[in-house]
């Protein structure tokens, strides 16, 4: 195939890998991957994968075209202007095209290194930098997210709440009420750390497994942690929850934030460096971590931790504990886009559901679609996100299904409440939470 070379001559793919890269509009602080820029072929076999192609049907919203404004950005034929930041913004960060495409383009990775560029040389809107600093300064901060959860669960608790909402007050403020409306019922106290040791494991014993709580997954759902570490250590598994750890960096990474990103990662390559396997049950954590051999290419503990990352759906479908009761129960699976494309875990999650007695699992049309939530698009992009969430909740109901399960925190707040406003009689859940059902004989707690 014939390219273009930035010094204008025409030349051949293969010869293009040869050149040093040009920089173009990017500064040489990680501008996205010359190589895996030239490795599009533009064969378009991304092209109906993409969520935001089939959304927008617009070629400049899709991998292909994504790839071809980073290239033309490289070899300067355009700047970073606003049309190329608003086709950046717009990208999920799914990697479902990394899933289709033949020739490896490695898509998450350039998005990622596109938006550092951006966020360091862009000038953006007053309400996108307060917007970043809320998130930024919040949702990884495991202690001030507990200070945030504390005052909605007053919000929610004194009435405020329903007098907001019957106000619309918040239909000024579009993204905050996005927020407010993808936040659950809180219970009544708030989730204590687990302890750094757990309990003891049973059976043979399988290795040790160190436990990335997770910031949201911590906090918002810590019956899922708490599930998570019953079923390891029933499987065999010596679980142990490091006291160092932090946040895994992907909102850093997905916002831009390089630095933010890879002092994360430092942190947590200190905190987990002597387990046999890292589990996490949050699929956009599991994704950043296994991509730290990337981000810390200089670190070679980096790319051993990456290594021994699994989620914690890989782990039980190896081991499986039981013994495990009947659960009449019909669930269908909707796979978080960083465990199936971001990691490739597609069979476990299907694996431990499927060995629930009595469990009818049901599959799901498109269940590698992402439902629009994708770390904070679902609170930048509400339009976007609402039609694939419109577009999941359609499959979901048309399943007959009365259980829809999925291993991430993000998906999880999206389908709750997208299931709760359209008053479909379908509870979301962690599959790790229906194993410990069946296992433990509790249903797991019902939340909002
Ligand atoms: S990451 Fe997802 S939204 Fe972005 S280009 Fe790839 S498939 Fe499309
Ligand atoms: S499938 Fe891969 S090579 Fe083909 S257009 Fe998409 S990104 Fe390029």
């Amino acid at each position: 195939m014939t390219t273009v070379h930035a010094s204008g001559h025409a030349i051949d793919a293969e010869a293009a890998h040869a050149f040093p890269r040009p920089l173009g509009a990017f500064d040489g602080e990680e501008p996205p991957d010359w190589e895996g820029i030239l490795d599009c072929v533009h064969c378009g076999i991304c092209l109906p994968q993409c969520p935001t192609y089939r959304v927008l049907g617009q070629e400049m919203d899709s991998p292909r075209g994504r790839v071809y404004l980073m290239r033309a950005a490289t070899e300067g034929r355009i700047g970073l202007t606003e049309n190329f930041v608003l086709h950046m913004d717009r990208c999920l960060g799914c990697r479902a095209c990394e899933t289709a495409c033949p020739a490896g383009v490695p898509f998450g990775r350039l998005i990622e290194e596109t938006r550092g560029q951006i966020e360091r040389k862009v000038p953006r809107t007053l309400g996108r930098r307060l917007m970043g600093r809320l998130l930024l300064g919040v949702f990884p901060e495991r202690q001030r997210l507990a200070r945030v959860l504390a005052l909605t669960r007053l919000y929610q608790r004194s009435g405020l709440q329903r007098l907001v909402r019957g106000s619309g007050l918040l239909r000024s403020f579009p993204r905050v009420g996005a927020m407010e409306r993808l936040l659950p019922a809180l219970p009544a106290r708030s989730a204590n750390r687990l302890p750094a040791e757990t309990l003891p494991p049973s059976g043979p014993h399988r290795g040790t497994v160190a436990l990335l709580e997770g910031c949201v997954q911590a906090l918002l759902f810590p019956d899922v942690n708490r599930a998570t570490v019953s079923l390891l250590a029933r499987a065999g598994y010596r679980v142990v929850v490091p006291d160092g750890q932090g946040c895994c960096g992907a909102l850093h990474l997905h916002w831009g934030d390089r630095a933010g990103g890879r002092a994360r990662a430092q942190q947590n390559v200190a905190a987990f460096a002597d387990a046999d396997w890292i589990a996490t049950n949050a699929a956009g954590c599991g994704a950043a971590l296994r991509d730290y051999g990337h981000l810390l290419g200089d670190d070679p503990r980096a790319r051993v931790l990456a290594a021994r990352v699994r989620d914690v759906t890989e782990l039980l479908a190896e081991h499986l504990p039981g013994p495990r009761r009947p659960l009449d129960l019909t669930v269908t699976y909707h796979e978080p886009c960083h465990l199936a494309h971001g990691q490739r875990v597609r069979e476990a999650p299907r694996t431990i559901l499927r060995a629930i007695p009595g469990l009818r699992l049901v599959e799901l049309s498109e269940s590698d679609l992402c439902c629009g939530s994708a770390g904070v698009y679902n609170l930048m992009e509400p339009e976007i996100a609402g039609q694939l969430l419109v577009r999941k909740l359609d499959r979901i109901a048309a399943t007959g299904a009365g259980v829809v399960a999925s291993g991430n925190p993000g998906c999880l707040l999206q389908l709750r409440r997208g299931l709760a406003d359209r008053g479909l009689a379908v509870r979301a859940y962690h599959p790790v939470e229906l194993l410990a059902w069946s296992v433990e004989g509790t249903p797991p707690a019902e939340r909002g």
